[in-house]
């Protein structure tokens, strides 16, 4: 992600400023400093009645025609929830409720820097996929079927969820 020059606020040039420990970019004239914070994404950990776990395969960049967990960013007058289930529709036609916090992992991403990835589990109240603008593909797939997922973030917590899964 390339650096500001400029305030956004005021438009004066940014200045590098020693700030908690670290170099950061401060304005000169209204004081209003570029932080660097992950943006926040959720990702849908929604299992079938057989229990498999829905991927959508993606039908733009990044990582286009690979699979991946429904999910997206959140916006910013969004629940974590609201998200979910606003991309799950949006990626699968699927009405979900979400239930527990899986986990959470920060990623680099080549577009945006750092990501926190939130996994959510979400309940779907019936199995009728329609994959939407983002999905070219969406599907359940039984866990020991699973097909390469390159987000690591995803990995973790496809892992993470079939694990506790287990235990309760
Ligand atoms: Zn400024």
């Amino acid at each position: 992600m390339r650096d500001y020059s400029y305030c956004p606020m005021c438009r004066s040039p940014l200045i590098e400023k020693k700030m908690d420990g670290r170099g950061r970019l401060v304005c000169q004239s209204c004081a209003w400093v570029c932080y660097k914070n992950p943006l926040p994404a959720v990702a849908c950990l929604v299992p079938d009645k057989k229990g498999g776990i829905l991927l959508v395969r993606r039908a733009i960049e990044p990582y286009k025609g690979k699979w991946c967990i429904p999910g997206g960013f959140v916006e910013s007058d969004e629940t974590l929830p609201e998200a979910g289930r606003r991309e799950l529709r949006e990626e699968t036609g699927l009405t979900g409720t979400a239930g527990r916090l899986v986990g959470a992992h920060v990623q680099k991403s080549r577009m945006y820097g750092a990501v926190l990835v939130v996994g959510l589990e979400f309940t779907v109240e019936h199995e009728e996929i329609t994959a939407g603008d983002d999905a070219a593909d969406a599907r359940f797939m039984p866990e020991n079927a699973l097909p390469d997922i390159p987000v690591e973030s995803h990995r973790k917590l496809i892992r993470e969820y079939l694990t506790s899964r287990l235990q309760l």
